[in-house]
């Protein structure tokens, strides 16, 4: 990628600022096209919001309920075309709504239907109403007591930063220059104010470079503001950051492979406990905060909150020593007004043309990366009169694709790269052994994601390429030092390094374990 960026002489068509979902999108509808792309992103791609998510390939149940028919219409076409492209990382999944109350099936069962129905071609299946026992069947960890029945559903489900690498490495295939550890500190205008390029910072060295773009692309999602202001220090905040947070506890909390979806909480919120991974999956939250942070931490009443509404619905009820691993995110909805509510911020997407000529896209869900991406490219290449060139990503498989990755067993998320770790084993066959107990990874791993996924630091790999602190964050903690030890051979770095590697992971780590009670 740095003999990429030596070799490009002249300005980029597009340089995209951001490696989340929705910049990855950008640089792949971008050079997808032909366009010359260059991406920069400040931390580790996937390291902001986009590795934080439910992990659900959603038209958004709740959206539907608010009456916004063409965002839900919207975001289940591209969850068909998602599940086409990347078969190895989308999966199928039912969602169970359980009844307690009479009304609570006919209400449901209708919505849901209606849900279905307006994915047309690209439905995942029928939604219907289920006998108690049916319920039970699918969910037999779900609180029992006072149970009617329920109403399944179907939605997608997927592994965010997993899908996150695989969406920067097409966008590589494509052509695109692709760096992480790269923080945009600067913009380059003309004499008119007009944004003409970027200033940028390698963290890793300390070296600073200039890039030339017809267009710069602001796809920094919650930092948003800060790009838009560095542009015009008049811009006016479009951000309204919110934050959601999500626990994880053991498999057994919810036994079988349906998710449970609980359409009101007490906040009116959508609460989800999901199985991922062999964990549950739990949240989330919807807090409006006053300023964003790239390590966000849950707060302790977010966790109380989330533990609570779900020792409503499980059998056996979570206490926080069950929790493995707590994660935050933060969404960058786009303000409406001064409203206070960040649940009711439509989760519609934006392309602003600043007064710079800098384009600003954001909001959005991870769903409908690709058509954000499609909507931001067509209008950069009119603001940069580009060679006009139809988006080519509708029918574009993401690398990894795999029709049948699931047999690969646990290296399945890895799609059609699964055989060349499988052969990373086989010539070497320490690399096969696990890392640790409660965890399904082993030392090819962590070699795989050094040699071929850009995997700079401990956390990229235990955090991003693998998801251990999202699993299990004590038993992350456990391996760091093995994990620093085998990035260091591969890397060719020195003991101080691992030093500082496991230091700084086990720092983060501790963000991701529950506080005392
Ligand atoms: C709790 C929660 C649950 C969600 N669940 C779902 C879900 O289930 N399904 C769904 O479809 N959507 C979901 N979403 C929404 C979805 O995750 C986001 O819409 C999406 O990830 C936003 O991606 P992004 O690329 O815009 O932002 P980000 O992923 O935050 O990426 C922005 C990137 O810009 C980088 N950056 C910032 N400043 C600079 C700079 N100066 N130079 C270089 N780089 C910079 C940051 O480091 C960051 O990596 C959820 C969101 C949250 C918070």
């Amino acid at each position: 990628m740095y003999r990429r960026l030596q070799a490009h002489a002249g300005p980029w068509d597009l340089i995209v600022v951001g490696g989340g979902a929705t910049g990855a999108g950008v640089a792949i509808d971008g050079a997808s096209r032909g366009y010359r792309v260059l991406l920069l992103e400040q931390s580790d791609f996937g390291k902001g919001t986009s590795s934080r998510s439910t992990k659900l390939v959603h038209g958004g149940v709740r959206y539907l309920e608010q009456g916004n028919v063409s965002l839900v219409m919207e975001a289940l076409r591209e969850r068909g075309l998602l599940l086409e492209n990347a078969p190895h990382l989308v999966r199928n999944l039912g969602f169970v709504v359980p009844n307690y109350d009479w009304w609570e099936a006919p209400f449901y069962g209708i919505g849901l239907k209606l849900y279905n129905l307006l994915a047309g071609k690209y439905g995942f299946g029928a939604s219907r109403i289920l006998s108690r026992e049916e319920t039970l069947e699918r969910l037999p960890a779900l609180n029992s007591s006072g149970l009617r029945g329920g109403v399944i559903y179907f939605d997608g489900q997927f592994d965010d930063s997993r899908l996150l690498i695989n969406l920067i490495a097409t966008a590589g295939e494509q052509g695109a220059a692709l760096l992480n550890y790269v923080r945009v500190t600067g913009l380059r205008k003309d004499s008119d104010g007009f944004v003409t390029g970027v200033k940028a910072r390698d963290l890793e060295d300390g070296q600073e470079f200039d890039a030339d773009a017809r267009v710069v692309i602001n796809a920094t999602g919650p930092f948003s503001d800060d790009l838009r202001r560095q542009a015009d220090p008049s811009a006016e905040p479009i951000i309204a950051p919110s934050q959601g947070i999500h626990l994880v506890l053991d498999g057994s909390f919810l036994a079988g492979d349906s998710a449970i979806m609980v359409p009101h909480t007490s906040d009116g919120r959508v609460m989800f406990a999901i199985p991922w991974h062999g964990h549950t999956l739990v949240g989330t939250t919807d807090t409006p905060l006053p300023e964003v942070a790239l390590e966000p931490v849950a707060q302790e009443q977010e966790i109380d909150f989330v533990l609570q509404t779900a020792s409503l619905y499980l059998a056996k009820i979570p206490a926080r020593r069950d929790i493995t691993s707590v994660f935050a995110g933060i969404r960058p909805l786009v303000r409406a007004g001064d409203s206070a509510n960040t649940a009711a911020l439509s989760r519609g997407h934006t392309v602003r043309i600043e007064n710079s000529g800098m384009i600003t896209i954001c909001g959005g869900k991870w769903t409908t990366y690709r058509h954000m991406a499609e909507d931001c490219v067509n209008q950069a290449a009119t603001l940069g009169r580009l060679p006009e060139r139809p988006c080519a990503t509708e029918h574009l498989n993401i690398h990894g694709y795999h029709p049948s990755a699931a047999t690969f067993g646990r290296l399945a998320v890895y799609g059609s790269d699964a055989p060349a770790i499988e052969k990373l084993m086989a010539v070497d066959a320490s690399l096969s052994e696990l890392l640790h107990g409660a965890l399904p990874y082993t030392a090819a791993d962590v070699v795989w994601a050094v040699r071929e996924e850009m995997a700079r630091t401990v956390e990229d790999v235990l955090a991003r390429r693998t998801r251990a602190l999202f699993l299990n964050a004590r038993a992350a903690i456990e391996i760091a030092p093995r994990v620093a030890a085998l990035m260091a051979r591969e890397l060719g770095r020195h003991t101080a390094w691992e030093t500082a590697q496991v230091q700084a992971f086990r720092q983060t780590a501790l963000g991701f374990l529950p506080g005392p009670l």
